[in-house]
């Protein structure tokens, strides 16, 4: 079963593209509602938790953990 994980500051990809084309979130807010801001518009909106989880297709990268180097880009 796979859990979603997400914290603060993580940039999520959406289900559901915005209005202006992209589909990558910055969460800036979490709580029993989750802000969330268009990376491309930098437009926010608050939704309640489980209507985000149920929008959120994957989390991109993490904030809090830098990004696993597999493979390409380590050295
Ligand atoms: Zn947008």
């Amino acid at each position: 079963m796979e859990k979603k994980e997400y914290q603060l500051g993580d940039i999520v990809l959406m289900k559901k593209p915005h209005p202006c084309g992209t589909n990558e979130m910055e969460i800036i807010r979490l709580g029993m509602d989750i802000r969330i801001k268009c990376v491309g518009c930098k437009h926010s909106v608050l939704v309640p938790r489980a209507k985000f989880e149920s929008k959120l297709k994957k989390v991109l990268r993490s904030a809090a953990s830098p990004a696993p180097m597999e493979g390409e880009g380590a050295q």
